[in-house]
């Protein structure tokens, strides 16, 4: 599973800015107010030599009482989750009170701590981290995380304190067998679903021997398939925790995903989609994964409620127009066989293998059908084509002018090969490159 790293800091110090640059996302908040209190933001840092997930605390105060003491129980769950801590600090206000405290909390934790000193940007870096050195940490680097500077830096840092990725190594009879990750909501009817695909025998003996040890990843084989379902402990005990330790699984749907080749999004089709279900498709789609979306519940529903629900769907999923949805009752068993069909169609085009000279040429034929638009009078030229992955299928495209294609002719690139290789349930990665 992924490793956990830990922004903790004041309020206002750049945790949001450096979560952003770490993960990329457009979406976390940057307010600039203290003490907005905001829920944490997760995310997977792609970046460095090794991928992490990334959390942003939120920030603690140094002073625990009324809300403050809720959000630093929040902030102590992530730090217990962290495999390391990163101490954000702001050179500009320099070391305030609240930060000793906040340190001495992070020392009690005995998790390693790298100090970040940032809004380095335009000041004597020496001299903006000599201020902190009174804190004795041992790694203290400069940061000007809104510039993107310095992130070098605290990765090679953080390399040595994130144990092995130990996802790498596959037992032996993972190899032919497919990846699944199973998430949603709470509620979404995840421990259901994977009770039912397991069956009840299974499930009793796990549960009694899995109470001190949770089995990452239990086999699964159906109608002749073998699959591998990724954190189900997690999703099974899910109902029986507490709603901190609940919404904190944030962090094993991301490690799960991570280590998924296919994702089964499930949602709950009495209720709305909410903004949580496309983040978690976002998630999904960061990560290359192919992604089928269970619509839970669909016992029950009478024909106009099954319209509606479908309607809505299909209006809020157009971005993953390729991904299939199918109906389920994770209850009464039914629809499980054309679940499991549509993850291994999915895993099937996700693994796809691809032929340059046939890419090649579909791409000369995309090329014909409709050209780039001209860029001061030149047209962005493309030459020729070869594979470059799978999981996600990733297409390298060699020409020139390329950095001016605009996103809606890649979009029309990506339909192309979608629908000449019938990528169906898979995201696509079209990689440009200039020159041969
Ligand atoms: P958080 O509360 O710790 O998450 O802090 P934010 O990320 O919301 O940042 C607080 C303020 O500091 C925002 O106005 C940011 O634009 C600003 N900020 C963040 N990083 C830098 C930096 O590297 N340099 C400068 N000058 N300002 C920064
Ligand atoms: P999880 O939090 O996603 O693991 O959800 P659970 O599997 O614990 O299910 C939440 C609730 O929904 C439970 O009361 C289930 O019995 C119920 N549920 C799950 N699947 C179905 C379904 O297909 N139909 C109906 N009617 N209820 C379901």
């Amino acid at each position: 599973m992924l490793p956990v790293v830990a922004l903790v800091g004041r309020p206002n110090v750049g945790k949001s800015t450096l979560f952003n640059a770490l993960t990329r996302s457009r979406d976390a908040l940057v307010a600039d107010l203290p003490g907005v209190t905001r829920d944490r933001h997760y995310g997977v840092c792609h970046l460095g030599e090794r991928p992490f997930v990334v959390v942003d605390t939120g920030g603690l105060s140094g002073v625990d009482e009324g809300l403050d003491a809720l959000t630093a129980q929040q902030v102590r769950l992530a730090i217990d989750e962290a495999q390391a801590l990163v101490f954000v600090l702001d050179a500009r206000d320099g070391l305030l009170p609240q930060d000793r405290s906040i340190l001495d909390e992070l020392r009690r934790s005995g998790k390693p701590i790298i100090a970040a000193v940032n809004k380095t940007d335009g000041l004597d870096e020496q001299a903006a981290l000599a201020e902190f050195a009174a804190f004795g940490i041992a790694t203290t680097l400069p940061l000007a995380a809104a510039h993107n500077r310095g992130t070098d830096q605290l990765f090679a840092a953080l390399l040595p304190l994130l144990p092995e990725d130990a996802h790498e190594e596959l037992a032996p009879d993972e190899n032919d067998s497919i990846r699944v990750a199973i998430v949603g909501r709470p509620n979404a009817g995840k421990s259901t679903l994977v009770n039912r695909l397991l069956g009840e025998d299974r499930l009793i003996v796990s549960d009694v021997a899995g109470t001190t040890r949770d089995p990452i990843r239990v086999p699964l084989e159906r109608d002749g398939r073998k699959y591998t379902l990724i954190d189900t402990a997690g999703v099974r005990r899910r109902a029986r925790v507490e709603e901190a330790v609940e919404k904190f699984s944030v962090i094993k749907t991301l490690q799960s995903m991570a280590a998924a080749q296919v994702v089964v999004l499930m949602v709950d089709a009495r209720e709305n989609l909410a903004d949580q279900d496309l983040t978690l498709i976002g998630h999904a789609l960061d990560e290359g994964r192919a992604l089928v979306i269970a619509v839970n519940k669909w016992d029950g529903l009478d024909t106009y409620q099954r319209e509606q629900c479908q309607r809505a769907l299909e209006r809020r999923l157009q971005f993953v127009d390729w991904a299939k949805s199918v109906f389920i009752s994770a209850l009464h068993g039914s629809g499980l066989r054309e679940l499991m069909r549509a993850v291994v169609r999915a895993h099937a085009a996700a693994t796809k293998e691809l032929g340059s000279s046939d890419l090649t040429r579909t791409l000369e034929k995309a090329y014909q059908n409709y050209q780039p638009p001209l860029v001061r009078g030149h047209a962005p030229k493309l030459r020729f084509a070869h594979p470059g992955g799978s999981n996600p299928p990733t297409i390298v495209l060699h020409g020139s002018r390329t950095k001016h294609i605009a996103p809606a002719y890649q979009r029309y690139l990506e339909n192309f090969f979608r629908k000449r290789y019938k990528l169906e349930g898979t995201p696509i990665r079209i990689v440009f490159r200039e020159g041969e």
